[in-house]
Parts: C-alpha cells; sequence; structure tokens
C-alpha cells in the first residue's frame, strides 16, 4: 500500500470514481478513498434515467454540463463493456411526461416549439390518443405528454463498478477507510483516515451528500444537506413498459431485470437511509396516478438513499477557495447520474491542466463565500 500519491479522491460513488477514471487514464496516480464501498449509496440505488433536457436554461452551464455528462456516458457505453465484461445496461430509451392539468397542458405544447431539436432531443406532443400507441395501460385521465427522444437510461451500480475497474485497471487504488481531515504539509496535503494517513498533492471530495462535513476542515461553506428518495422494483403483470414515463417528478419503465422501477420520494429526512412504508404508499399513489389498472402489482425491492443537494440546487464544482489543489465534486441533486462523469472529467482537467475545459463559474464552491454562506 503506497503512503503517497498524487491525488487523493473521497468517495466512491459516480462523481469520485469518474474522477479517478479521469486521472489515471491520464497517468497520474490516484487513491480513492470510499468509507463503505463502491456505489453503495445513491449512485448504485438510482433509477439511472440519462437525458439534459430537463436542465435549466438550454444553452446555460446547467444544460452543458448535462449535455457533457451524456456525451461522455455514450463513450462509457462502448468502452467499458469491452474492457472489463460488465454490461452496464445502457440503452437508447425515450422519456414520456404526463400532463393532468389543462394550464399545464397549454403551457407544455407552447414550449415546445423553443425546445425542438436543442441538444439532440427530439419533442413531440403526444395527444390522448398517441398515449394509447405509446402503452394503453395510460390513465385516461391523462391529457397528453410530452414525448422525448434521445435520451437513454444505464443501471447505475454497474456502472459505477465497471468504471471503478477499469480505474483500478489504469492503475487506481481503492481503499476501505473514512476519511476525517485534510491539511496541509509542504507543497501538498495529508489525508487522514482511520488510524493513519496519506500526502499527496491534490485532494478531490466527492463525497456526496456527506460534502458538508469537509466544511470544518477547510474552514469553507460546502452548503451540501441530504435529500433522501426511494424506488419500488416491483413484478408488473403485463407487457414491460417500454419508456420511461412520468408525472410531477415520479417516474416508472421496466429495467432490463424484468422489473417495474417506480419513484420516488423527496424527503428531508438527515441521513436516514431507511426505506419506509409511508415512501411505499405514496410512490404507489403516484404509480396508479399514471397506470391505473396497475393494482396487482407485487412488491420485490424497496431501496432508499440520499441525493447530494446544494443549498442553490446547483452542483458544487471546482477548487475550494483558499485551498490550491483542493476540489470540491458533489451536489448533482437529481441529475448526478447523468452529472456523474463530466464532474469527474472536469475535476481530472483541472487537476491536469488548470483547466476546466468549459465553464463552470456558477458551480464554483467561491459563490457560497461570495454569499456569506458560514461554514458549518
Ligand atoms: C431515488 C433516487 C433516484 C435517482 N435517480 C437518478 C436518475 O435517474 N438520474 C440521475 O442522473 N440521478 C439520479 N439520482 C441522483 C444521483 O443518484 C446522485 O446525484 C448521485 O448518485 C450522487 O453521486 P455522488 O458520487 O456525488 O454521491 P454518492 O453516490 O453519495 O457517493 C458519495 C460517496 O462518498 C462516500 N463518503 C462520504 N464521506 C466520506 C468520508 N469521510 N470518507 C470516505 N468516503 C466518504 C460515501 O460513502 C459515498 O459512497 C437519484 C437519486 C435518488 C436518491
Amino acid at each position: 500500500m503506497v503512503e503517497s500519491s498524487d491525488v487523493v479522491v473521497v468517495g466512491g460513488g459516480i462523481t469520485g470514481v469518474s474522477t479517478a477514471l479521469y486521472l489515471t487514464k491520464e497517468g497520474v496516480s490516484t487513491v480513492l478513498i470510499e468509507k463503505d464501498s463502491v456505489g453503495s449509496h445513491a449512485s448504485g440505488f438510482a433509477y439511472g434515467g440519462l437525458g439534459s433536457h430537463g436542465s435549466s436554461a438550454v444553452g446555460g452551464a446547467a444544460f452543458d454540463l448535462a449535455s457533457e455528462g451524456m456525451r461522455l456516458h455514450r463513450q462509457l457505453a462502448e468502452e467499458l463493456p469491452e474492457q472489463t465484461g460488465i454490461n452496464t445496461e445502457y440503452r437508447p430509451r425515450s422519456s414520456l411526461s404526463l400532463v393532468f392539468d389543462e394550464d399545464e397542458a397549454e403551457a407544455a405544447r407552447a414550449a415546445l416549439p423553443s425546445k425542438q431539436g436543442q441538444g439532440g432531443y427530439s419533442m413531440s406532443w403526444a395527444d390522448p390518443r398517441a398515449l394509447k400507441e405509446i402503452d394503453p395501460r395510460i390513465s385516461d385521465a391523462a391529457l397528453g405528454g410530452v414525448h422525448v427522444g434521445g435520451t437513454a437510461d444505464v443501471d447505475p451500480y454497474r456502472l459505477v463498478l465497471a468504471m471503478a475497474q477499469a480505474a483500478m485497471r489504469s492503475g487506481a487504488e481503492i481503499r476501505r477507510g473514512r476519511v476525517h481531515g485534510v491539511s496541509r504539509e509542504g507543497n501538498g496535503y495529508r489525508i487522514s483516515t482511520d488510524g493513519r494517513s496519506l500526502a499527496c498533492g491534490s485532494v478531490v471530495l466527492a463525497m456526496g451528500p456527506w460534502g458538508g462535513g469537509a466544511s470544518s476542515w477547510l474552514g469553507v461553506p460546502i452548503p451540501v444537506r441530504p435529500l433522501k428518495g426511494q424506488i419500488l422494483r416491483l413484478w408488473a403483470p403485463g407487457p414491460p413498459v417500454r419508456c420511461s414515463i412520468g408525472w410531477d417528478g415520479n417516474y416508472a419503465t421496466t429495467k432490463p431485470d424484468g422489473l417495474l422501477w417506480a419513484g420516488t420520494t423527496e424527503e428531508e429526512a438527515g441521513f436516514d437511509e431507511t426505506p419506509t412504508s409511508e415512501g411505499r404508499s405514496r410512490i404507489m399513489a403516484s404509480l396508479l396516478k399514471m397506470f391505473p389498472s396497475l393494482t396487482e402489482t407485487q412488491l420485490v425491492r424497496q431501496t432508499a438513499c440520499l441525493r447530494p443537494l446544494s443549498a442553490d440546487g446547483l452542483p458544487v464544482l471546482g477548487e475550494a477557495p483558499g485551498w490550491d489543489g483542493v476540489h470540491v465534486a458533489t451536489g448533482a441533486g437529481r441529475s448526478g447520474i447523468v452529472l456523474g462523469p463530466a464532474m469527474g472529467r472536469i475535476t481530472a482537467n483541472l487537476i491536469i491542466t488548470g483547466e476546466a475545459g468549459m465553464s463552470i463559474t456558477p458551480f464554483e464552491p467561491r459563490r457560497f463565500v461570495d454569499s456569506g454562506t458560514a461554514a458549518s
């Protein structure tokens, strides 16, 4: 086991693992330290829906970041199965957002021409007849929906595992341990973990919803908190649901495991990752709103995990103010699977070349210092 490394990455979710992959591919020696196991939190239990069309302000920094994430996902889908033998179950898969309210339907239809074709997505309005062609079980109460082509999905756990394996093949070392702090040492840093420490030149804090804990290590604000979400994996009678069908932040689709995955909840529950019967009831209610005939489903598995949500809802990406070479990469909220590879690629770019490769100004951690947010 090495006692020093060019870079130490803290956190083995999609963001940390992507960073380690892109660093080691460029020959940078990297140790990744994970307190539990790789992909054992949100990055392993997310729904895995991939699209950038929902990102606010098409053409803005958030849209560009998500589009870069989509580009890298397509690349990873080609490379990883060959490199690692792991099928990440990446599938091009259209998505359909149902509308049940007349005003919302009008607004959605009116917004379509301005969004058409942007980012390579095809968008069309599906009227009630078209909805029935997509899936005859969709509720008669739905007034229509926005059908988007160009989206995809993936098995997030297999993806993180494949990226971790590819990173190890390029020379990354993955260690189990909890990081307790970062201190300056010479021109670099010392990372303390349970009972030992490691010297390095640069640090990446990719700690997901636990990222706020690094505020006290650095004395700078990293206002990120957990937002719990739950998913049901169901056996459902009848044919598979062939696209990702959603409504009001909820969604359902049949995954390659043959199960209908339905979600989700948004709960302020601290760091509690326990699935609950209340969560189950809420998800079932939203599933039945979309598919009233699906009353005979059977629960196979229920999962819960924590999204990393920043104070302003934007990712937190870039160097920590006053800490040259200490990079923060978290806060991707509901889009962390889409954004993870882009956040990893940008962080690796910053370490290797000093340049992000695209605009990250709205995401930089220094915005919280400028706005006077207190370090916790
Ligand atoms: C129900 C649900 C569904 C979702 N569906 C989607 C989706 O369809 N599409 C999408 O794009 N996104 C989705 N997301 C969001 C996405 O899962 C997250 O944004 C993303 O996984 C966050 O990745 P991360 O690497 O930042 O954090 P995490 O996956 O939480 O990884 C952080 C890691 O850091 C480790 N860590 C923390 N502190 C320390 C420490 N001190 N020492 C060592 N290790 C440490 C943790 O153990 C953890 O493994 C969903 C989230 C939820 C909850």
